[in-house]
């Protein structure tokens, strides 16, 4: 119902590209992952968007979404060894360097073949042309370690006032492009982009209370929401129908917000909560619970 501008908050970009996403033949799950899991560390994710393996189309969206100047971009697919994998070319080509061998990449890709190779007989781990192609890297990119794959992940900095690449941890947009495989893309996201989580977004969180009616009527609680809203530009609350396994649908008020302190999130959606609590006793309404989601 209200949508709050969280301003100060860092703001996240996410690419999800392939074909397969845009003519149905693949749910692009990876965003929906990523977005809930950007959510729960207090990042605000701005914008989604879902595009072709298209050279130019990668490259057009690369460059307004860096004008958009989001503190983290990150991207799902198009690391493969494929010539339509095309993430990191369109990368360079938009930042204006080049595509190198990374030497970390290289031997990342040297050791996931080579550990194929013991599982599997007969199985060649030479480094073929394909395989290499994973380990072409912007140059200034850093490798991230993919224990599920053979493809490393890409991260790079940017500082946002000159365009330019700078050493990974000095900028103030930083962009990771994740392999689109959804195991691979969870597992580098939980372990390998740890460090890169913390510089760009640190170390906050995101609280989402359900306060379930005992009836509902959303135009008789409007104008009371409306009002404790604009007590708390820092929360986001919403009223909408839910159906709950025990108590079947619902009229419902969410309240939700994330921030860099947990703490100073917590109190403060606390403080809404007994506002929200007596402005809904007033008018007369029962409270059947409040969860948290
Ligand atoms: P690789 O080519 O090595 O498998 P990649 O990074 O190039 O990795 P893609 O080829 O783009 O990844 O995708 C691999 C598979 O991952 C796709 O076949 C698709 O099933 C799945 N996938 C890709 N993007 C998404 C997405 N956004 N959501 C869910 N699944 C996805
Ligand atoms: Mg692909």
């Amino acid at each position: 119902m209200y949508m709050i501008a969280q301003q100060t908050l860092p703001h996240v970009e996410l690419l999800a590209i392939g074909n397969e996403l845009l003519v149905g033949q693949v749910q692009d799950t990876n965003s929906h992952w990523l977005v809930r899991n950007l959510t729960t560390i207090g990042a605000v994710v701005r914008r989604v968007q879902l595009i072709r393996d298209e050279y130019d189309e990668i490259e057009f969206t690369f460059k307004a979404v860096f004008a958009r100047s989001p503190r983290l971009v990150i991207t799902t697919g198009g690391l493969g060894p494929t010539d339509d994998d095309l993430t990191a070319r369109a990368l360079a080509q938009t930042l204006g360097v080049s595509l190198e061998v990374n030497e970390v990449a290289l031997e990342m890709v040297r050791q996931r073949y080579a550990y194929l190779a013991t599982l599997r007989p007969n199985y060649s781990a030479e480094l073929n042309e394909p395989r290499r192609k994973m380990a072409y890297f912007p140059v200034g990119a850093r490798p991230l370690t993919n224990v599920d794959g053979a493809a490393p992940a890409i991260e790079l900095d940017i500082d946002s006032a000159t365009g330019k690449i700078v050493p990974c941890g000095a900028g103030n947009l930083t962009i990771v492009c994740l392999p689109g495989v959804p195991k691979e893309m969870k597992e580098i996201f939980s372990n390998s982009m740890q460090a890169v989580l913390a510089r760009t977004i640190g170390a906050g969180g995101y609280i989402e209370r359900n306060i379930i009616l005992e009836r509902g009527d959303e135009s008789r609680i409007a104008q009371m929401l409306q009002e404790v809203q604009a007590l708390h530009a820092g929360v986001y609350i919403k009223s909408r129908g839910q159906i709950f396994p025990d108590h079947g649908q619902r009229l419902t008020v969410v309240l939700s917000s994330g921030g860099q302190n947990l703490e100073t999130v917590r109190t403060t959606v606390a403080v809404c909560e007994d506002e929200l609590r007596r402005g809904l006793a007033d008018l007369g309404y029962g409270i059947l619970g409040i969860i948290d989601s």
